[in-house]
Formats: structure tokens, sequence, C-alpha cells
């Protein structure tokens, strides 16, 4: 999985941004099989052909969600359109292209880009794409209330109807404003308050008994109190925010259900317990490891995704004929017994709890939780507990170097693997100048290697 890392990094960095600034200066319609075909390459790409070990959906995930943020071409796609759809439609998002655009578009049109009629624009060649991802999208999330307050007053499905009747001229009056603006003009007691009112109270009989009948309408869809959404929200800002489409992919970027993922629930029936929010949020937080060493990270990773190849999954699937441990032969072989609970081990995290405390001064008591999930977070200062983690850390990457070895790994190479780590780390906090906080955290260690080297 090493590898995996690298590959990840290497699509993140090389493929990524040659397929998105194609997609962003060209906001063609993209078929799905187009990107059903792209993830299949990126897999085969991920996994030497090989079958995928973590689902492809879990990979794309953000790291604090539990995933490998892997890039998904699709995600960004759809983010791309949004933000072209709010360039369109947030005055204060409008770039010369989108005004020239949005000129050229008849009622029906817009209101398609507001996914409020059948779309008029398949022939469309920069807006096709748009407006069907703007459709796909109202059905999977909730992007606008229907009907939305930031929508053109006279687009909403009864001012499309009577644009095309007698009644189209008091629809031009009032296009610059908002379903909101008119449902607040409507709703308000007293005339002079709102500029709309104007308009409502000078026209005719006929347009006035329209409008009134359209407010009543949308008032009776209680859209004046519905809350707004996270997505009409952009259009309180004053100027688009930087990096308009990463927020929106990592806004499009959840979980497709809410249901505790498989590895997860194997850890909480091997614990015995239940995780509540906050562990899984903490979880996820160390599932990535403590260390900017990418085989650190992986490791972690693994840990959390049950990845091991454990006697007793290899019994499951009918690899092996016995689940039992290869260090005592008595026990199953889970990860939890591999990694912690084998007697075989009870020694090595004895000595390492102990080389812990003289190295930091600090008692620690380690538990399954700590060692393999980071559950619970000790309770040390800051850079006392960095390099605790990292102490633990180092100590449980050892397992599974001597993975089938009936042996547990030595102190020796603990010492070993805590200086690479330390190594790393100093190499990595020159490269972004945080060489204090490094001494800080890792001194103890130092002075622990200078009293040893004297002994
Ligand atoms: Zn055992």
């Amino acid at each position: 999985m090493y590898k995996n890392i690298t590959t990840i990094n290497l699509l993140k960095a090389f493929v990524m941004p040659r397929i998105l600034y194609i997609m962003q200066m060209l906001p063609l319609f993209l078929p799905s099989s187009f990107f059903t075909q792209l993830r299949k390459l990126f897999r085969t790409f991920l996994w030497s052909g090989k079958g995928a070990r973590i689902p492809y959906d879990r990979l794309i995930l953000p790291k604090n969600l539990g995933g490998f943020a892997l890039p998904d071409a699709q995600l960004y796609y759809r983010a791309i359109h949004l933000k072209r759809w709010l360039q369109i439609h947030v005055p204060s998002f409008h770039t010369l292209g989108t005004e020239l655009e949005l000129l050229q578009l008849d009622p029906a049109q817009k209101a398609a880009l507001w996914g409020l009629s059948p779309s008029t624009l398949h022939t469309h060649a920069l807006l096709r794409g748009t407006s069907l991802v703007m459709k796909q999208l109202l059905k999977e999330h909730n992007l606008l209330n229907n009907p939305s307050l930031f929508m053109p007053a006279d687009l909403t499905p009864f001012a499309v109807r009577s644009n095309v009747s007698h009644l189209a001229p008091v629809w031009l009056k009032i296009r610059k404003y908002t379903t909101g603006d008119f449902l607040k003009a409507a709703s308000s007691p007293s005339p002079d308050q709102h500029p709309l009112n104007d308009i409502l109270m000078s026209s005719n009989f006929l347009e006035t008994a329209e409008l009134h009948s359209i407010s009543r309408v949308l008032l009776d869809k209680k859209a004046l109190n519905s809350e707004i959404t996270w997505f009409e929200r952009f259009f309180l800002h004053s100027s688009p925010p930087r990096g308009l489409i990463s927020l929106l992919y990592t806004a499009l970027n959840k979980p497709q259900n809410s249901e505790l993922p498989q590895h997860l629930k194997t850890w909480e029936a091997d614990l015995h317990t239940t995780f509540s929010d906050t562990e899984i949020r903490r979880i996820y937080s160390g599932s990535h490891g403590f260390s900017r060493c990418v085989r650190v990270q992986e490791h972690s990773y693994k840990v959390m995704t049950q990845w091991y190849q454990t006697p007793k999954q290899l019994y499951i699937k009918g690899l092996s004929t016995s689940d039992k441990c290869w260090r005592c032969g008595k026990e199953s072989g889970t990860l939890l017994h591999i990694f912690w609970s084998c007697p075989g081990v009870k020694q090595f995290w004895t000595d390492i709890s102990e080389a812990i405390h003289k190295v930091t001064k600090v008692k620690i008591v380690l538990t399954p939780g700590l060692v393999l999930l980071w559950l619970p977070t000790p309770e040390f200062s800051p850079s006392k507990r960095d390099l605790v983690t990292q102490l633990i850390q180092a100590a449980r990457l050892l397992i599974p170097l001597k993975w089938l070895c009936r042996d547990p790994p030595l102190h020796s190479q603990w010492v070993m693997k805590v200086d690479h780590i330390s190594r790393m780390e100093e190499l990595a906090s020159w490269e972004v100048r945080k060489h204090a906080q490094y001494i800080k955290i890792w001194s103890p260690w130092k002075t622990f290697r200078t009293s040893e080297a004297v002994h």
C-alpha cells in the first residue's frame, strides 16, 4: 500500500490538474460513461490491476471522514459546473463571459438553469452541462429551496407562463428583483417599505391581481420562513470566496450513507465498545498517523481499516485451514490479538510503556484503544502528547515487520525506528520552518538517547 499512497499522490499532483484544466476552460457536457471509464483507469493504476482492497467511494472521502482524499474527476466536474452556475446567478460573482451568456437566454432557458422546467438547454454547447449537473444535484443534495428566495422573481413557473400572455409587461418590471424581494413586498403591511411595492401599486387591475395570486401561492409554500441552504448562502457573499471549486468539491464529497463502515464495526466488536461521534472523529483524525512520513501514514490507515491479512481473515476467506495466531497458536488471530493481546507481545508493550516513562517522565497506561485507534486522547501538554504518540506509533509499526515471526520486536529495533521517524520529522520541519516546534517535541528523546549512549 506504500505504493498506493504514492500513486494517489501522483494522481493528485500530475494527472488531475491536466483533467481539471480542460474541464474548467471548456465547461462542456460530459456523459457519466466518461467518468466511469476514468474511474476504471484510476483503479487499475492504483491497485495494479488487482482487486481493490478499499472501496473507491471510501478512498475519495476527505481524510477527516475516514477516506484517503483521492481526487474524483466527476465530483470536480460537478463542482466546476456549480461554480459556473454561481457565476451566472450571483451578481457579485459575474464575469464578462457569464454576463454575455445570460443576455442570450430566454426566460424558459433561465428557468431551466434553476431546475424549474424541462431543460431547454440540450442544444446549448456551454450550458448543457451546467443545467444537467444542476438538475442531478438538486435531486441528490439540498442545494436550493423550492422556491428559492434568490431566484429572479420573473422566473417563477407562474411568471414564465405569464411571460407569453398579455401580462408579460409586469414581469419585465420586476425581473431585477428576487422571489424573496417579491414576497417581502407582497407580505409587508406598509406599502412604502419596499421599492417593489411601487410596482405592485402602479400596475393595472389585472396585473395586480396576478401578482397577488402568485405571492399567495408562494407564501403558502412558506418560502419566506424556510432556512437558506449552504449553497444559497453564496448569494450573500460580496465577492467570490477563494478556492471556490475546492469549497464546492468538499461540500459535495460526503459519505453516501451514514452507516458505520464495516472495519469500524469490527473494531467495536473486538474492543467490546460502541464508538461515540467524538470517538469516530478522533479515530479518523488519527487514521493518517501523526507524522509526515508516508510509511507512518500508510500504517495508521491500514490499522484503522483492518487491512492486514490476519490468520482470522485468511481463515474466513478460506485461504487457510486455521485461524489461530502464529505466535501463541492458541487464540484466534484477530488484528487486536496480533497487535496487542497475544501473550507473545505482552512483554514488548510493557517494555515500551516503561521506555516511554523513561523518555517523557509521564506515566502512561497503554490500552488497546490508545495503541490501535488513539482513543482516548492522552491528557498531556501538546508537545508531550505528540512525542508519546510518535513513540507508540513507532512501536506499533514494528509488529507488521515481524509478521509471521514467533518472536516479538526488539527494543533496539524500536529505538532505531524512533530515530528514523525523528530524523524524518526534523527534515520536514526545516522544509516548513517549524524547527522550533520540532526541538520542543523531540528534545526529551534526544536527552534519552544521549544518556543511553553514556551508560
Ligand atoms: Zn497469539
